[in-house]
């Protein structure tokens, strides 16, 4: 569900976001462009939090998935909390009026001095990823004179069935720890006068499209959970991680009030608050990417669609080969469908938006909006060709609110230093 469809529900007319026309947004704010539905996001978010009512519970909104300091307050303002994985995420949560004792800290390569901001704001608790990391997380806490909130991240070895990058939950990956090593390391983090146990963790992998590998895996984090509650460990709160995928094409994902229910389900059968760290579900169909093309070329059989957003402001079809519907903004009468690649600018023969697409023949200066775009689109984007990264809008109803300027080539090279 989403909030950009054609002006006046006409299939002939143009793109909007929510009530703005998006060729308004292009001309006064320039391409390429994220443009974000304040409408879409706020809904998802409710929709996910109510089906959790039936239980204590937090929505921990995964930052990376889209970090605009704007999206944060949006979220913060919801009551959402918020899963970091870096110190720069959790000082973008603060900045955005986050409350810290909403934050969950995951991610396997925290350092001593990210571990210790997070400490003196009081986070909700540290996602611990092994047991070099529980020492350090003791180390620094000792070092504060406090008790460091913690929760060991398990690794369920379970298949999410999802693209290999965003599997997390494998044997193989390098998230989390096995039961056996959590096992160890909750007894150890129950011992130490430096740490508390607060809760129990996992999250499998993104864009998962079914519930069972979800039950699966919880399935497993509670068998623990309850036998080191049977060895005396409270274990307060179960954070089933996030995941949950959306519809890009023809995709059928289980909804997220499915799986509220099944996790409130499981939550008060076994006494736990229920945390969740929702990313792409909750921005992923909130955003789209508008570009211009640039122009158009046929070599050998075949044809490309140049526009001006590139791998580097969109890197998921280039990295995952992921799929992304893209429509012109304006539909004129009498172009015929083309097959065509649509690429961007950039000097890699990956760089490319979408391939083999039947889209009505285009033109230099046409728009074209490329959907799906909210999660992990700008939050990956990079100046690779000494790019700017794009601007960002919300739109919210008739209006739309600039929340990120066009970087400018000054910008890029703040901190470069020419030879004296
Ligand atoms: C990325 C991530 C999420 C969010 O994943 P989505 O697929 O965007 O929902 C949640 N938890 C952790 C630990 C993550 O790394």
């Amino acid at each position: 569900m989403h909030h950009f469809s054609r002006l006046d529900a006409d299939p002939l007319r143009p793109l909007c976001a929510e009530g703005v026309q998006l060729s308004d947004i292009a001309a006064e704010v320039g391409t390429p462009c994220y443009v974000y539905s304040r409408a879409t996001l706020e809904r998802h978010y409710r929709v996910l939090d109510e089906s959790l009512q039936g239980v204590a519970h937090m929505v921990c909104y995964a930052v990376k998935a889209c970090s605009n300091i704007a999206i944060l307050q949006l979220l913060a303002r919801l009551g959402s909390g918020f899963d970091i994985v870096s110190g720069g995420e959790l000082q973008r949560v603060l900045r955005a009026g986050g409350d810290p004792r909403k934050v969950v800290y995951s991610g396997v390569g925290k350092q001593a001095d990210e571990i210790a901001q997070a400490l003196r704001v009081r986070i909700h608790c540290l996602n611990v990823e092994s047991e070099g990391e529980l020492h350090t997380i003791e180390q620094v806490a000792a070092g504060l004179g406090v008790r460091a909130p913690v929760s060991i991240r398990v690794n369920p070895e379970v298949d999410p069935k999802t693209h290999k990058y965003v599997a997390t939950g494998l044997k193989s990956s390098k998230f989390g720890v096995t039961p056996e090593v959590a096992e160890r390391l909750y007894h150890a983090a129950d011992r130490s006068p430096h740490l508390r146990v607060v809760g129990i963790d996992c999250h499998i992998g993104s864009q998962i499209l079914e519930l069972d590998p979800f039950a699966e895996a919880v399935g497993r984090v509670i068998e623990l959970a309850e036998r080191l509650r049977g060895q005396g460990i409270a274990i307060e709160h179960l954070d089933v991680g996030g995941g949950l995928g959306i519809v890009y094409q023809d995709e059928e994902p289980a909804l997220p009030h499915e799986l509220g229910a099944a996790v409130v389900a499981i939550a008060r059968r076994h006494q736990f608050k229920v945390i969740i760290e929702p990313g792409r579900v909750l921005v992923g169909n909130a955003g789209l990417l508008l570009t211009r093309v640039v122009g158009t070329k046929t070599q050998g059989n075949k044809q490309f669609v140049i526009v001006d957003a590139a791998m580097n402001d969109l890197i998921r079809p280039s990295l995952y080969g992921a799929w992304h519907r893209i429509e012109p903004v304006h539909l004129h009468a009498g172009r015929p469908l083309q097959h065509v690649d649509v690429v961007g600018p950039v000097c890699e023969s990956g760089d490319f938006l979408a391939q083999d697409r039947a889209l009505p023949a285009m033109q230099p200066g046409d728009l074209v909006a490329v959907f799906g775009a909210g999660a992990y689109g700008f939050s990956m984007a990079s100046n690779y060709n000494s790019r700017p990264r794009a601007a960002e809008v919300l739109a919210d109803g008739e209006v739309y609110t600039l929340i990120r300027a066009r970087e400018t080539v000054q910008d890029l090279w703040r901190g470069e230093l020419l030879l004296g």
